[in-house]
C-alpha cells in the first residue's frame, strides 16, 4: 500500500513528506520505547494506514521489530513496535589529525563499543586500511556479524563533497580528493557515507541533544583538531545549508582583519587564525607553570583555571579571544537571523566563563531589530558528538535510500 500524495505536493515534496514522517516515527520509539500503532498515530497527527505503511518500511530496513502485544482495550491485543535495539548497530567513525575513533551505537545512540588509534598523516589506503580493522574488531568483540551493522558514516574535518562521499581536501591531514566513501564500501561491504565535521555535530546535536533544536540554527565548533580548527554549520528552516558542492558553513576562513595574521588558507585575518583555542593557548603558554612537554588538553586545562582564578596575564588575552568570537557571530546573525546559535568544541570547558562575556559582546554588536531573536548556548552533548552525528546521518540516509529504492522498483 502507497501513502496518497497530498494535494499541493509533487512526488518530490512527497518523498520529502514521507521521509520526514518516517523519521518522526522512529524518533518517537527512540523516545517512547514500546508504541502501538493507535498510540503511534495520536502522537504524530499521522492516520493508522500511513502509520502501519511507515512501520512496514522500517521494519524491511531493520529499524524496528515488533516487540509483542500491548493490553487490549476489547477485540484483538494491539502489536507494540520498538526500535530494533538488539538486532541493528550503526557504526560511527570519526577521523582528526592524527586519530581514528570507531565506534558501534545501538539505534538509540548507545556506544556499545569503541576504539581509538592514533595515526600519524596517513594515505589514503592506510586509512581504509585501519577504518575496516578497527571495524571488523569491533564486530567481533560484540560477537555480531557484519550483517548486522547497517551501515558505517565516517566523520572528518576539511572540505567534504558529501553526494560523492570523498574528501576533496584537508589541509592539516594533507588528503586531497579522496574517495573514502567508495574505498570503504568496497572493504567493508557495506553503505557507507562521509560527513564533515561542524554538519556531524549539528546532527548529533537535532538528534540527541538534551534541548530541541529550532530550525534555524547556526552551529559553532570552536576548538576542533585539537583547537585549532572553528568550523560551522547552519541549518534553515530545518535542514542542514551543503550549497552546490556540500562547503557551505567554512565559517573559520571569514576574514575580520584583513591586515591580521596569515591563516593556512592563504588569507590574512580568518577568525581561525585570530580567534583559534589553541593560538589563545600558545598565547596564554608562557604564563603558565612548567608548561614544556604538556599537551595541548593538560595545557587548555590549565588556562581555564587561570581564567576561573582572575589571572591578570590571562585575562586580557581571553578577552580579546572573546571579543574575536562575538564579532564573527555577529556577522553570521547579522547574514543568517538563527534562531539560536549553539557552541561546541574544546571551547565548551571554558562553560559559563566564556558564554556570559561573550552573549554581552555579541549583544552590543549585532543591530537592534536582531535583540529579541536569537538565544547562546553551549552543546547539550559532552561526549561521543561526532561519532553520533555520524549515525544520525546513517539513519537518515538508510530512510531516504529505502524511499528512493521503493519508487524505483
Ligand atoms: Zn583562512
Amino acid at each position: 500500500m502507497e501513502t496518497p500524495i497530498p494535494v499541493g505536493l509533487s512526488h518530490a515534496d512527497s518523498r520529502i513528506v514521507r521521509q520526514i514522517n518516517m523519521h518522526s516515527v522512529f524518533a518517537l520509539l527512540r523516545t517512547k520505547k514500546q508504541l502501538r500503532v493507535s498510540e503511534i498515530a495520536h502522537l504524530t497527527g499521522l492516520s493508522g494506514a500511513t502509520v502501519k505503511y511507515l512501520l512496514q518500511r522500517l521494519m524491511e530496513m531493520r529499524l524496528i521489530s515488533p516487540v509483542g502485544e500491548g493490553n487490549s482495550t476489547g477485540g484483538r491485543k494491539p502489536t507494540l513496535y520498538a526500535l530494533n535495539v538488539s538486532e541493528s548497530v550503526l557504526c560511527g567513525v570519526e577521523v582528526i589529525i592524527d586519530r581514528i575513533t570507531v565506534g558501534m551505537l545501538n539505534l538509540e545512540g548507545t556506544v556499545l563499543w569503541k576504539y581509538s588509534e592514533e595515526i600519524a598523516k596517513p594515505t589514503p589506503s592506510d586509512l581504509v586500511r585501519v577504518i575496516e580493522r578497527i571495524v571488523r574488531r569491533g564486530v567481533a568483540t560484540l560477537a555480531i556479524s557484519m550483517d548486522h551493522v547497517i551501515g558505517t558514516a565516517v566523520c572528518v574535518p576539511g572540505f567534504v563533497d558529501d553526494k560523492r562521499k570523498t574528501i576533496i581536501l584537508d589541509i592539516n591531514m594533507g588528503l586531497k580528493d579522496v574517495a573514502l566513501g567508495e574505498m570503504l564500501q568496497n572493504a567493508l561491504a557495506m553503505p557507507v557515507f562521509v560527513i564533515e565535521e561542524a554538519n556531524a555535530w549539528l546532527l548529533a546535536e537535532a538528534e540527541y541533544g538534551a534541548i530541541g533544536l529550532p530550525e534555524n540554527v547556526v552551529f559553532l565548533l570552536i576548538g576542533s583538531a585539537l583547537g585549532r580548527g572553528i568550523g560551522g554549520a547552519i541549518m534553515l528552516n530545518g535542514a542542514i545549508l551543503s550549497g552546490s558542492r556540500g562547503f557551505s558553513g567554512e565559517i573559520g576562513h571569514m576574514s575580520l582583519d584583513p591586515e591580521g595574521p596569515g591563516c593556512t588558507c592563504g588569507r590574512k585575518g580568518c577568525w581561525e587564525a585570530l580567534g583559534s583555542v589553541s593560538s589563545l593557548v600558545e598565547h596564554a603558554r608562557p604564563f603558565m607553570k612548567e608548561s614544556a612537554g604538556k599537551g595541548f588538553p593538560a595545557l587548555l586545562r590549565e588556562l581555564v583555571t587561570m581564567i576561573e582564578s582572575e589571572d591578570s596575564r590571562a585575562l586580557p588575552l581571553f578577552e580579546r579571544f572573546v571579543a574575536i568570537q562575538a564579532e564573527g557571530i555577529a556577522n553570521l546573525i547579522h547574514i543568517l537571523n538563527p534562531a539560536s546559535v549553539v557552541i561546541g568544541g574544546e571551547i565548551a570547558l571554558f562553560g559559563e566563563l566564556f558564554m556570559e562575556p561573550l552573549r554581552e559582546r555579541v549583544l552590543r554588536l549585532v543591530m537592534e531589530p536582531f535583540h529579541a531573536g536569537y538565544s547562546m548556548r553551549l552543546s547539550t552533548l559532552a561526549e561521543n558528538n561526532a561519532l553520533l552525528g555520524a549515525v544520525a546521518l546513517l539513519i537518515q540516509k538508510a530512510i531516504a535510500l529505502r524511499q528512493e529504492n521503493i519508487e524505483q522498483s
